[in-house]
């Protein structure tokens, strides 16, 4: 597991400028699929050679932002919010980055901020290491910035860090100071068993499901619970296969909560889907989708993991025969996610369809795993370019000289072509489904990239 770095703040402070300067380059490079305009939560960003991901707390509990004027932003109605950023932030973050603006000086908001951190850090209950703070102190890239930091000592939060996220100014200090209290990464221990992370928000039936696929005969429980602080991994066999499930629905923690309330986190269920193979996305046939199910179908997409999305309660749903369909549509269209991801609509309560879930995790990890030959691949590319000519623009027209299966885990694939500007988003939707009509990476997101031949 990477390190995961927070940014909390007050609206308006600059922490989106920042998540992006920081996530911007890496965005940029892993990122060439045009047409998604989902916004990013989670983001992998580098500094000095340590790879730690990015979260815009602002971004997961959103606050109100359109016309809002700096002092309306500070205002007390978005202390609810705040104060949820906050309390994630230091129960799942291994570092906060605190942020605060220099040109108001020390906001009302700030001090309530501060004071959230503040007690939240002191509730840490479980040993676990408490997160560092670092506080920076935005908009300094006049020549008064570095002095109006200074009175940000008010804060009690340590030195502050003067900086420019939109300039630049300043960021190279805080992350210094950032990479040096980071903790290492975390190495997964190493496993033959396919981790498989049941997500979803709260009464959902993830909890249902999981005592339903633990109950089904051919799995074989081997109880060994607790082996990280974020989730409950429960090892079992099931058809042979060794898997871990990862249940993100049984954590109770922190003390802070009553029994059998779960207090839902977003970042938690990040976490968990970031040691995960295959993602069981489970969504409420009843409900509506929500926000939360965009954010954790956007982190499966952003960490390119397999998925399989579970519709339960399908029991009590009201059905004809094309109401399958239209929910597919629906939830395809609002969770961004496309034709090769699979759904299957079942009953926790009644057990319908649920003996087909961890067969189709299963098959869905077995296609991840695929490495097409490079000779079998060459010759598919072939054939589709026969049938397809790519279009020319300008009269120029792409030429694919060699293409190549670089890793798996996601599947990646490299195309040697003359020039890869002439690869089109279409052309390449194209590619992706001709590979998928022969293999069909079930679940999997595809990675498709383009060089220059002698690059
Ligand atoms: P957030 O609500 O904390 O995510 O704040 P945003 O990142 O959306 O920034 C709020 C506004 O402040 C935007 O108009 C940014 O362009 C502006 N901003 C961000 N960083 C800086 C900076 O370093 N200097 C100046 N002058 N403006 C900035
Ligand atoms: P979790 O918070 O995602 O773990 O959800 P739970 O497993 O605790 O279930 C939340 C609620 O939904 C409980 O009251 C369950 O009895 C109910 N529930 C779970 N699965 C089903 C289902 O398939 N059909 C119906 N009708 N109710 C269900």
């Amino acid at each position: 597991m990477k390190p995961l770095v927070a940014i909390v703040g007050r609206p308006n402070v600059g922490k989106s400028t920042l998540f992006n300067r920081l996530a911007g380059e890496r965005l940029a490079v892993v990122d060439d699929t045009p047409g998604t305009t989902r916004d990013r939560l989670v983001a992998e960003a580098e500094w000095n050679g340590v790879v730690f991901d990015i979260v815009d707390t602002g971004g997961i509990e959103p606050l109100p932002r359109a016309g809002a004027s700096a002092l309306a932003t500070d205002s007390a109605q978005f202390v609810p919010q705040m104060r949820a950023q906050a309390e994630m932030a230091i129960a799942e973050a291994d570092a906060v980055i605190f942020m605060c603006e220099a040109r108001l000086g020390v906001t009302a908001a700030d001090r309530e901020v501060a004071d959230i951190l503040r007690r939240a850090q002191t509730r840490r209950p479980d040993g676990t290491r408490q997160p560092p703070i670092l506080l920076a102190v935005n908009k300094t890239e006049n020549l008064t910035g570095e002095q109006d930091a200074y009175a940000f000592y008010e804060l009690g939060m340590g030195d502050p860090y003067a900086i420019s996220a939109l300039h630049g100014t300043g960021v190279a200090d805080l992350l210094d100071a950032l990479v040096a209290v980071l903790p290492p990464a975390a190495p997964e221990a190493e496993t033959e068993a396919v981790k498989i992370a049941i997500v979803g928000k709260p009464n959902v039936g993830k909890s249902s499901l999981l005592n339903r696929l633990l109950g089904e005969e051919r799995a074989i429980v081997s109880p060994l619970p607790g082996t990280t602080r974020d989730a409950i991994d429960t090892p079992l066999t099931y058809a042979g296969q060794p898997l871990i499930l990862i249940d993100t629905a049984g954590v109770r923690r922190r003390g802070a909560i009553g029994p059998g309330v779960e207090k839902w986190s977003v970042l938690r269920t990040f976490k968990a889907i970031a040691r995960a193979d295959v993602a069981l996305l489970v969504v409420d046939a009843v409900e509506p989708f929500s926000q939360q199910d965009a954010h954790i179908a956007g982190f499966i997409l952003d960490e390119s993991k397999s998925v399989v999305v579970v519709v339960n309660k399908w029991d009590a749903v009201e059905k004809d025969t094309y109401t399958m369909d239209a929910y597919t549509q629906r939830l395809r269209s609002t969770l961004h996610f496309l034709d090769y991801v699979p759904v299957l609509f079942i009953s926790a309560k009644t057990g319908q369809r649920c003996h087909q879930v961890l067969p189709l995790a299963l098959q869905v990890q077995a296609e991840r795993t695929v490495r097409i030959p490079t000779a079998e691949l060459n010759q598919l590319v072939r054939d589709a370019v026969v049938r397809h000519p790519p279009p020319s623009r300008s009269g120029r027209q792409l030429k694919i000289n060699f293409a190549s299966q670089v890793r798996t885990d996601p599947p990646t694939f490299l195309f040697h072509v003359n020039d890869p500007e002439l690869a089109h988003f279409t052309y390449r939707r194209y590619l992706e489904n001709q590979i998928r009509a022969h293999y069909p990476f079930t679940g999997t997101p595809l990675k498709l990239s383009f060089r220059r031949k002698n690059d």
